[in-house]
């Protein structure tokens, strides 16, 4: 999508044909003082030209790269982030247009303390850098005929809205809430960080997973609890905030509703690139660097062991311990050259089960729909019979469920005055589809567009001021993800934990994984805790004689 990129590294501004915008771009070097059209770009090589803290690379700057490279800081490496993109953030990229700034990805913020621990370990607040703010409703779900339910952390609330909704259900709510308690403190407290590299993990979680039923999946689970159709939406819906069907995921994703409940639901005033420009500010007191425009080519092995990479143009970078937060299929598929892989070959990549892709539409408008929450789900029709065309025909069909963000109705900031600013997104299948999206998208929008006028924005059509568009071919090309699945592995119960790609690299010594295709899985809260997995398998620091110099 961004063309006139500049020479890898160099520090130029870029502007994206499709926004009219200019984009701060990291510069390769610079010194800590020198002012930075952005606070998420540093580099203090040139500052500290002796230091002789063993480096650590960290291919990609997602949630999980960004959260690894504190981490790794802190443990006393020299952090050297290398980004693809002309700015950090991964899938939390922002785009600017027409006075206008849309989150380009996450928007829904859970377990924020797994966020503050990154500035406690550099012994910060992280109040004192971002303002974060409950949303409650969490979000409204309006259904097909006009229904709604109004989702909220409120227990007492929330009894009121099932009790509208479907009064035999109380008491399955009630032991929902109570089972999914359950599942969070043993799926998410005990195993999330837990480094899953180690089959006798596995089998020690084993009896844990058969008693909570993991084996089973989200959408049967909850169907014991509820017996009306639309709470059984309402409650199973979630794998797909993380790229799974919940008609095949793992019935341990049934914590996330203890999870929002537990810790809320929040926004970073500003959007997303507010916490992004947050963590690289940490990454760069700590003297650490995040190079934008710098695409990795090839991790360099040699007798078995990562010791560098090599940059898209042929620059080689040294290193002493890797760490990829690149796509899982992209790391495997591509960047290991002819090194031979013993578990992840690309057949087994070609048969693995990859999470759906995303359509997303950002658009602006000349007037607020005050009445539209932060976050609605606008449901279509249709249910199983759409997951099943998305994650098992692979068939993009005419009817859909949309998801849509309106930040503006917590932060005024998003758009000028008197503006809204929205993205609308609809799970769609990946690649293999073999939709021509180029040819596609445009229909495919004015679809999206239609559904949302005659439901929740009547009078759209007339308003759009600005418009954008990812499709899953912006997943596979700008962000490099394998058959453009917009949330790498779908978190299928043989896709996780010891099943997934380790974070500790089962095929080359010295390499880690960090991100959504690594245990525990996709997500803010997931790829946060993938961080936290690898602090505990990578040496320290000290433990090392430095190998390589800046
Ligand atoms: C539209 C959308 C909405 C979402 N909503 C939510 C939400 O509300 N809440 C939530 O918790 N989660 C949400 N998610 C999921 C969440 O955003 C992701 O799971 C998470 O951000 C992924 O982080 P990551 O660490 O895996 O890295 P990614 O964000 O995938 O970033 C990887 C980075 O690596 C870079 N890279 C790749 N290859 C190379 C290379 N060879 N050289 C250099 N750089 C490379 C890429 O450019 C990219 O910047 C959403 C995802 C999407 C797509």
């Amino acid at each position: 999508m961004l063309e006139n990129l500049g020479p890898q590294g160099a520090s130029v501004a870029l502007k994206d044909p499709h926004l009219g915008q200019s984009h701060p771009v990291a510069p390769a070097h610079r010194s800590a003082n020198a002012p930075v059209g952005s606070k998420a770009v540093s580099s203090l090589d040139e500052s500290v030209p002796d230091d002789e803290r063993p480096h650590a690379i960290v291919i990609g700057s997602g949630f999980g790269g960004l959260a690894a490279a504190v981490r790794l800081g802190v443990r006393g490496y020299r952090v050297t982030v290398l980004e693809k993109l002309d700015a950090p953030g991964g899938r939390a990229y922002v785009y600017r247009q027409d006075g206008f700034t849309f989150d380009a990805g996450p928007t829904i913020i859970t377990a924020p303390y797994l966020l503050e621990e990154l500035w406690t370990l550099c012994g910060r607040r992280m109040a004192d850098d971002i303002d974060l703010r409950r949303i409650d409703p969490f979000y409204e779900i309006r259904f097909d005929d006009g229904e709604t339910l109004s989702c909220s952390g409120d227990l007492k609330t929330m009894r009121a809205e099932i009790e509208r909704i479907a009064p035999e259900d109380l008491a399955g709510f009630d032991r929902y809430i109570r089972d999914s308690e359950s599942i969070y403190r043993v799926a998410f407290e005990e195993l999330a960080d837990v480094p899953f590299d180690e089959l006798g993990t596995l089998v020690r979680a084993a009896p844990d997973m058969i008693r909570l039923q993991g084996y089973r999946n989200v959408w049967s689970k909850v169907s014991d609890y509820f017996t009306n159709h639309r709470l059984r939406v309402a409650f199973s819906f979630h794998p797909l905030l993380i790229g799974g069907n919940p008609l095949t995921t793992t019935a341990y994703y049934c914590l996330i509703a203890h999870l929002e409940r537990l810790h809320g639901v929040h926004y970073a005033m500003g959007g997303m690139g507010a916490l992004v420009e947050g963590i690289a500010g940490l990454i760069q007191s700590q003297g650490g660097t995040i190079r934008c425009n710098t695409q990795v080519e090839q991790i360099l092995v040699k007798d078995g062991r990562a010791h560098g990479v090599r940059i898209l143009g042929g620059e080689i970078l040294e290193a002493d311990i890797l760490v990829s937060n690149a796509d899982v299929g992209w790391t495997y598929g591509k960047l290991l050259g002819t090194h031979p892989r013993k578990r992840w070959t690309d057949r087994k990549l070609e048969r693995a089960s990859w999470s759906m892709s995303l359509f997303v539409w950002y658009f602006g408008t000349n007037r607020q729909w005050d009445e539209v929450l932060h976050h609605t789900m606008v449901l279509g029709p249709r249910y199983e019979g759409l997951l099943e065309d998305i994650f098992s025909h692979k068939h993009l069909s005419k009817d859909f469920s949309l998801y849509l963000h309106r930040p503006t109705a917590t932060d005024p900031s998003m758009a000028p005055p008197g503006c809204d600013s929205f993205y609308v997104l609809a799970p769609v299948p990946h690649l293999e589809s073999g939709v021509d999206w180029k040819l596609k998208a445009e229909s495919y929008r004015q679809a999206v567009e239609d559904r949302l006028a005659e439901t929740v924005l009547p009078g759209l059509g007339g308003s759009i001021l600005t418009s954008h568009m990812l499709t899953p071919i912006d997943f596979q090309e700008r962000l490099l993800s394998y058959r453009g699945a917009a949330f790498s592995l779908e978190p299928k119960l043989f896709q996780s934990a010891w099943f997934r790609p380790h974070n500790r690299s089962e095929e080359v010594e010295g390499l880690y994984l960090v991100g959504a295709g690594t245990h525990p899985g996709a997500g803010i809260p997931g790829v946060l805790s993938s961080a936290k997995v690898i602090d505990k398998l990578v040496p320290a620091a000290a433990s090392l004689r430095p190998r390589v110099r800046a």
